[in-house]
């Protein structure tokens, strides 16, 4: 059983491949990250490090759930982000002082200041920031959010000043 997953989640894995894609503004990256529904990489090409996340936003609230891919297709919860803050979660698993949680933290802040070292990547992997569904028009696999989405988005969902501004 274990050994059908683990092919099941290569070929899925070399299936997504096809849609995601490098987002190399900075801005753009944070409004795909806190579109609502984001799945994305972070990548060091000098070490080759690379961490997947999950954020998701609470309902109606400028509150986001934020976790890390700990084995195929599972995330474990590290924390909260309000106002593009990150906050550690008390109940998460993962510790303060991990690898994945310090590279969060630093790509985010960097990602605010404008201020990301050329070797240090964004990737979405083929799913819309939004609403989570596969990407499948060319210019939204660009930036990661559908095109139906990505009116709704510059709409109605700057819940606050950090959001705002990403989000316009
Ligand atoms: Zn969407």
């Amino acid at each position: 059983m274990i050994l059908i997953r683990f092919i099941l989640y290569l070929y899925k894995q070399n299936h997504y491949k096809m849609y995601s894609n490098k987002i190399t503004d900075t801005k753009q990256a944070l409004k795909f990250i806190f579109a609502g529904k984001s799945i994305f990489t972070f990548v060091n090409t000098k070490t080759g490090n690379r961490f997947t996340y999950k954020i998701k936003q609470v309902k109606d609230s400028n509150l986001f759930f934020v976790s890390v891919l700990t084995n195929p297709e599972v995330y474990t919860y590290i924390g909260t982000c309000v106002e593009g803050n990150y906050k550690h979660g008390k109940k998460s698993q993962i510790s303060t002082d991990s690898q994945s949680v310090r590279v969060f933290e630093f790509m985010l802040n960097r990602l605010k200041s404008d201020n990301l070292p050329e070797f240090l990547e964004v990737w979405h992997e083929g799913f819309c920031g939004k609403c989570g569904k596969r990407l499948t028009v060319p210019s939204s696999i660009l930036t990661g959010i559908g095109p139906d989405c990505i009116k709704k988005l510059s709409k109605s969902e700057k819940r606050d000043k950090f959001l705002e501004l990403i989000l316009c």
